[in-house]
């Protein structure tokens, strides 16, 4: 089974995201918690919780059909011991929000080491908070996003995504969402469905397929190996669309949520349906 989707609003709270994905054909959607862009949230109401679940319910979304991004001023690797604490405390919080949605993952961009520390130190931090946060939940994956390597951010290389996961104690509740123009971004080629192919054959032998927990669909504006995270709608990018129709008859995408991040919201509806058709019975 597919579970298809896209990141959706939570504008007027958090049970509107799953309205949202309803009405546009998913089966799957990722959302924020919180507002994105800012380090303080109100805790969750009870009366937002329970109609959070509710929404769930109706409309048929499991635990694992959900992927929530965490928010984008967080930083595990943080080189400072101020900002490490603080992306630390954040994430925790994040983790909790999940637990009390009643959601399995969370996605979350590694780190960046800012230039102050090594490579190797920054993915070591990034794994040691990974196992505080772990240490401090229950039930929840801490799902690792693949990134363009854009600026000091880690995590671009299959090969840096190993070493974290490495480092973490509970390999159970550690795994990998995979943004295929992160990824084209990073250098990995997609423009067939024989590199698409190739793509996932690295990651299995590198990481491990069993560690991947969703995947982000975008086609990117920027160039292969530009290192530059621009995304863009399927087919209207430098990826093209044989990568999706590859990825949509690849078994390894069974059960995980696939989200959509492209550009226009308004043509979720059209792009999921499409992915839809282009399954092959198996
Ligand atoms: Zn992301
Ligand atoms: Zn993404």
């Amino acid at each position: 089974m597919k579970y298809i989707g896209a990141h959706v609003s939570a504008a007027g709270g958090v049970d509107q995201a799953v309205h949202r994905a309803a009405e546009i054909g998913a089966n799957a959607f990722a959302l924020f918690t919180k507002n994105q862009r800012q380090w303080n949230a109100k805790p969750l109401e009870e009366t937002a919780i329970a109609a959070f679940r509710s929404a769930c319910e109706t409309h048929g979304f499991g635990p694992g059909q959900i992927l929530p991004h965490d928010s984008y001023l967080i930083n595990l690797g943080h080189p400072e011991a101020e900002g490490l604490a603080k992306s630390r405390a954040a994430f925790l919080d994040e983790m909790q929000r999940c637990e009390q949605l009643g959601i399995d993952l969370l996605n979350f961009h590694p780190g960046s080491h800012l230039r102050k520390i090594s490579e190797s130190e920054c993915l070591a931090r990034i794994a040691e908070s990974i196992n505080e946060a772990l240490t401090h939940t229950r039930g929840v994956t801490a799902v690792i996003e693949n990134t363009a390597g854009q600026g000091s951010n880690l995590g671009w290389r299959f090969e840096q995504l190993a070493e974290i996961i490495e480092q973490v104690e509970d390999k159970v509740r550690v795994g990998v969402c995979l943004d295929t123009c992160h990824a084209f971004a990073a250098g990995y080629d997609l423009r067939t469905a024989e590199a698409t192919n190739a793509m996932l054959d690295e990651f299995a032998a590198v990481v491990g397929i069993e560690y991947l927990r969703g995947m982000h669909l975008n086609d990117a504006k920027s160039e292969l190996g530009s290192r530059v995270d621009r995304h863009h709608s399927l087919g209207q990018g430098n990826i093209g669309l044989a990568c999706f129709t590859a990825l949509m008859r690849d078994a390894r995408t069974d059960g995980i949520p696939l989200v959509l991040e492209t550009i226009e919201p308004a043509i979720w509806a059209e792009e999921i349906a499409w992915l839809r058709s282009q399954q092959v019975a198996r």
